[in-house]
């Protein structure tokens, strides 16, 4: 019986190892006609290099993909051989079967090859991208900016006007559970990745910069048209999100490297956070390790440098036609710090520009291109605040958000030919359970939460009618729990003081409660339940909803993979007609 089991074991070993090669391209990829990508095959051992073939359709790969196979025999740090194509590209549509043989390994994926119609149904692409934008962000956000009575919303939110069209799904090539850098590259190049990777496969080996690149929206209207591209954002602009517009690496952690990539496709309007990457390591506060001053290149390439609202606000007068906007050294402030509470680092960086003012420069500056443009602007701190469960910075970030939308919205009334998708990358695990009520008797703020019929309605205001609550603290607040969290103290309150810090390392270098919160009347302790060495709550991996208004928005339909959705943005604007 033993025997038997061992034998059992050892041909499902066989086999596995037969077909253990790895294709990047993945099976079920869907590349664009015509757009450079890396194809690499990883096969599971050792190989002598006349015993690989690779094929395509039944023919050799390099005649079908115009370039020729390299083979490695060992790859650095992995015992094993590998087949590489850089910058290959298929012209013509259809389904493509590759075959990778060597040994005793077979593999076999299926790629789809597509093109776009011949004709443009928008001239300019408008993307918003709100980054942890979750159902509970968006509900949360007109309750708090328009109020209701009787059960009834007092006013609607511009995102609330767009159409509702599709449900994405976000998970990675190795996780259900994902980040912004796979999700937002999945949007960017129409292919999925590994979590933390940013336009290209993740391979076996440690370089972060030598794994498949695919091509980005970016790299593809500069292959293909005149267009102008924007990328705008609160966070730092080598961010995971906004720089998956342009960059290409394994780990989005190699930040000055991902600026490198902005200078590479050089954006016309870049605006954001993030100017220690720019800087020459010499320069005090640099976080580059060589001594490039991209700050002085992009002056060079002739850029209009802003560093303030002011500089913008001159800058978007200059018509220069380019614009390098770098409001902080790191993450911009939120909302509520940079225009309420002053906290943060809002007493250092006094006069930074919000996402409404980016938005317009950058849309008033791209629409000066008689060929159109792309713009991606990001809400980056609407995720920045729920990781830590800062409910009330994330939910006047989603309004400030929205106020950007309604500039778009406002620019398509006279500009139709403008196809505007609002969306989020990944989702939170929060949501609003009714209200906080402090008129309630007693000082355990846990009995003062309102469910069902308790919670009755919010009693903010917004009385210089600016949008936004004029205050946070009234008596009687949207009450918002994640499902997930770090051991914590929850005080049921808005956090004046600054960003809420909910767990601080201990010596074991485990995240506990930050005792910090510990004395605030009627806080409780919540136990974690997500492992120790997590500091605040995590995504979560249930869909995103994403709207579309303006040519091109019936594109998006039902449930969509996030990579399908560069199909929808690529077809809208035909960049990749069928050539006959
Ligand atoms: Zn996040």
């Amino acid at each position: 019986m033993r025997s038997l089991l061992a034998a059992l074991v050892a041909t499902t070993c066989l086999v596995s190892v037969a077909e253990a090669a790895t294709v990047f391209p993945l099976d079920r990829a869907t590349i664009l006609a015509g757009s450079p990508f890396d194809m690499k095959v990883e096969f599971d051992a050792v190989v002598a290099p006349g015993d690989v073939t690779v094929t395509i359709n039944g023919e050799p790969a390099e005649k079908v993909l115009g370039k020729s196979v390299a083979f490695v025999e060992k790859e650095k740090g992995v015992d094993a051989s590998a087949v590489i194509v850089r910058a290959a590209s298929i012209a013509k549509p259809g389904t493509y079967t590759v075959e990778a043989k060597a040994g005793g390994e077979t593999k076999t994926v299926v790629w789809e090859v597509f093109a776009t119609p011949s004709t443009p149904t928008a001239k300019n692409v408008i993307f918003f991208l709100g980054d942890g934008l979750s159902v509970a962000h968006r509900t949360g956000a007109r309750l708090m900016s328009k109020g209701m009575h009787e059960g009834k919303a007092d006013g609607r939110l511009n995102m609330d006007d767009i159409p509702p069209v599709a449900f994405i799904g976000t998970s990675a090539t190795n996780a259900v559970a994902t980040d912004s850098a796979n999700t937002m590259s999945a949007y960017m190049t129409g292919h999925k990745t590994a979590v933390n990777a940013i336009g290209v496969y993740a391979d076996r080996t440690k370089d972060p910069f030598d794994d498949p690149r695919v091509e980005n929206i970016a790299e593809a209207l500069r292959r293909t048209t005149k267009k102008s591209i924007g990328v705008v954002a609160t966070s730092e602009i080598e961010d995971a999100t906004p720089s998956a517009v342009v960059g290409h690496t394994r780990l989005r952690a190699e930040k000055a490297a991902l600026v490198d990539d902005f200078f590479a496709v050089k954006p016309e309007v870049i605006l954001g956070g993030g100017s220690a990457y720019f800087l020459g390591k010499a320069t005090p506060g640099s976080k580059r390790k060589d001594d490039k001053d991209y700050v002085q290149m992009f002056r060079d390439a002739g850029y209009t440098l802003a560093t303030s609202k002011d500089e913008l606000a001159t800058a978007a007068g200059t018509n220069s036609g380019k614009i390098l906007g770098l409001f902080h050294t790191g993450n911009m402030d939120v909302t509520l710090d940079r225009e309420f509470l002053k906290k943060g680092t809002v007493s250092k960086f006094p006069n930074q520009p919000g996402l409404v003012q980016m938005t317009q420069v950058a849309i008033d500056e791209l629409a000066k291109n008689p060929d159109g443009f792309f713009l991606m602007v990001e809400g980056s701190s609407i995720d920045k605040m729920s990781h830590p469960m800062d409910w009330d910075r994330a939910l006047v970030e989603t309004i400030e958000f929205d106020k950007a939308i309604g500039v778009a919205v406002e620019f398509a009334k006279t500009h139709p030919d403008t196809l505007i998708v609002v969306t989020g990358d990944h989702t939170h695990g929060v949501s609003i359970v009714g209200t906080v009520d402090d008129d309630k008797p007693g000082a355990d703020m846990r009995e003062k939460v309102g469910t069902y019929a308790e919670a009755g309605f919010p009693n903010y205001e917004d009385k210089d009618g600016d949008g936004y609550p004029d205050r946070v603290d009234v008596s009687r607040r949207l009450m918002l729990f994640a499902n997930n969290f770090p051991d914590y103290y929850e005080t049921f309150r808005p956090k004046l003081d600054g960003p809420f810090e909910p767990a601080v390392k201990n010596e074991k270098g485990e995240y506990v409660a930050n005792e910090q919160y510990k004395d605030v009347p009627g806080a409780v302790l919540r136990t974690g339940n997500i492992p120790r060495n997590g500091d605040t709550a995590v995504h979560a991996v249930d869909d995103v909803v994403l709207q579309a208004t303006g040519p091109g928005a019936e594109g998006f339909r039902g449930y969509m993979e996030q990579s399908d959705v560069y199909r929808a943005l690529v077809d809208a604007l035909a960049i990749a007609p069928v050539q006959n």
